[in-house]
Order: structure tokens, then C-alpha cells, then sequence
């Protein structure tokens, strides 16, 4: 139930349908964003809108897809999905796709067809994760940063890389996989961005082969103000397996912990106290109860 936003109108969920000969479909090229909005004391309000948009028309500028929407129409227009579907809270997916138009890869003549739709979606990765940790697996799957679709980009082709990546981690009891760049540092998981914590200073991997993630950047942001070092650097695994304390951050996982990378466990092998401190005072930004 509910409506989605096609092409400017607001479509009954049902009727928000595609063509079997979608391009997109076929060949892979879209790109998407997942935002999320939380109920804060003056309304709903969504969560980091206006990076999501620009990271959007960013990774759009890269596949060479031509949105034929302003910035602020699809604000707006995301604001109205959630407002019109009565949610207090919602995980929103906004996607830019190639129609029907035409088959072949050379993509003449094909319109660049927008949706946005929303729903309510709870803790990403389970509540239980939140509060006891997940544990990892070291992908055999690697991210790349060149070729396939680049990593700056929030596009579908990338995906497929972190379905096979999530999808051996799950099969083999794992709750999510970590991949590696290219060169074998850590990168990021199959939808996430990585943090360990050591004697107190935090650490990511640095941006070569991980999308430059809006929690991420939020994350940073909240360390400073907690005055908690942090550095970007390349992180290897061994570096991980002797943390004190890990997390994933992600629109869709927010401040996930880590207990575990190939059966090592990480400093007590529970959620360790940084990050508690650290997810409670996300949740107090996202819900506006903090500034920040
Ligand atoms: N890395 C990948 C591959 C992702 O798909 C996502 C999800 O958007 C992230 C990291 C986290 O980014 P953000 O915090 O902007 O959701």
C-alpha cells in the first residue's frame, strides 16, 4: 500500500511497474541512494537529505545518466513520499533507471526514469546486532575502485560484487562480510563502512576503494566533537583481528558493532564501550535530541 513517486507523479505502490525490457534491467546501469528519516521532536525529518541528493547526482554525473530533475525537485519530492505515505519513520530508496526505450549498449535515446519509495525498516542488521555485535568473514569477493563501476558511485553494477560478498559470508554463518581492496587493505563491507578502535584513537580505512558513506562522514564529525583522534588510513587484517573494538556505519545499518573477523574475536568480543558511546550519540543526532 501506500504511493511511490514515478516520474513526477505519485503512483499507488502496486502500479509503480516496469517493462520486462528495461534497460536497467538488462544491463545493470542505474544508480540509487538509501536515505533514511527518523522521528525527531519537531516531526519526521530526513536524515542528511541534501548529501544524499548530491551524492546522487554525483554518482549519476560518473555513469554518464542524465537526470532530468533539479536537486530540489527530488528533495522535495522525497519529503512528499514520506508525507504521503504517513511515515514517522522510513528508510527511503530513491533510484534513477533507463526505460524500455531502446535495447544495445550504446544507450542512445534512453530516458533516464526516476522513482523514490519508502518504507519503515527497522534495525538493518537485527536489534540484537546493535547491542551484541555481528560477526564478520574476510570476503574472497575484492572492491574495486577502478573499472566495474567505481566506487565513488552509488550505482546498481555494484551491487552484484556485494550480494556474492554478503551472500558467501551468510552461507559459510557469518552475519556480513568484510572485502578487501584490490591490494588486500581493508575496504568496506557488502553496504557499510568499516571503523576499528585501538588505545583509544579511531580508525577507517581511507576512501581509495569505499564509498564516501554520509554516516561515515557523520561519524567523523561526532568524534571530533568528542574529541576522539581519528585517522584515515590503509588498514590491514591483522590490524583488525588485534583492535580493541570495531563497528560498520551505513544509512540502512547506522552504528552496527563488530564482535568477530574470522573467529577472532575483537577486544572482549562484545560491543566495546567506544562504540556504544558512539552509537547512542548517533541516534540522539539522527532523532535531533543533538545537534550535531
Ligand atoms: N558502502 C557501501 C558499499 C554502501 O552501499 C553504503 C550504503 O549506502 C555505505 C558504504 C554507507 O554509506 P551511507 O552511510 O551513505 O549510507
Amino acid at each position: 500500500d501506500g504511493v511511490i513517486w514515478l516520474d513526477g507523479e505519485m503512483v499507488p505502490w502496486r502500479e509503480a511497474k516496469t517493462h520486462v525490457l528495461t534497460h536497467t534491467l538488462h544491463y545493470g546501469m542505474g544508480v540509487f541512494e538509501g536515505v533514511r528519516a527518523y522521528k525527531a521532536e519537531q516531526g519526521t525529518s530526513i536524515f542528511r537529505l541534501k548529501e544524499h541528493t548530491d551524492r546522487l547526482f554525483n554518482s549519476a554525473k560518473i555513469m554518464r545518466m542524465a537526470i532530468p530533475y533539479s536537486k530540489d525537485q527530488l528533495n522535495q519530492a522525497q519529503r512528499q513520499v514520506v508525507r504521503e505515505n504517513k511515515l514517522e519513520t522510513a528508510y527511503l530508496r530513491p533510484m534513477c533507471f533507463y526505460g524500455s526505450e531502446g535495447m544495445g549498449l550504446r544507450a542512445d535515446n534512453l530516458k533516464t526514469h526516476v522513482m523514490i519509495a519508502a518504507w519503515t525498516w527497522g534495525a538493518y542488521l537485527g536489534n540484537e546486532a546493535m547491542e551484541k555485535g555481528i560477526r564478520i568473514k574476510t570476503s574472497s569477493y575484492t572492491r574495486h575502485h577502478v573499472n566495474i563501476a567505481m566506487c565513488k558511485a552509488k550505482a546498481n553494477g555494484n551491487y552484484i560484487n556485494s550480494m556474492l560478498a554478503l551472500r558467501e559470508a551468510l552461507d559459510d554463518g557469518y552475519d556480513e562480510a568484510l572485502l578487501l581492496d584490490v591490494e588486500g587493505f581493508v575496504a568496506e563491507g557488502s553496504g557499510e563502512n568499516f571503523f576499528v578502535i585501538k588505545d583509544g584513537v579511531i580508525y577507517t580505512p581511507d576512501l581509495t576503494a569505499a564509498l564516501d558513506g554520509i554516516t561515515r562522514r557523520t561519524l567523523l564529525a561526532m568524534a571530533k566533537d568528542l574529541g576522539i583522534e581519528v585517522r584515515e588510513k590503509r588498514i590491514t587484517r591483522d590490524e583488525v583481528y588485534i583492535a580493541d573494538e570495531a563497528f560498520f556505519t551505513g544509512t540502512a545499518a547506522e552504528v552496527t558493532p563488530i564482535r568477530e573477523l574470522d573467529r577472532r574475536p575483537i577486544g572482549e568480543g562484545m560491543r566495546g564501550p567506544i562504540t556504544t558511546q558512539l552509537q547512542s550519540l548517533f541516534f540522539d543526532i539522527v532523532h535531533g535530541r543533538n545537534p550535531a
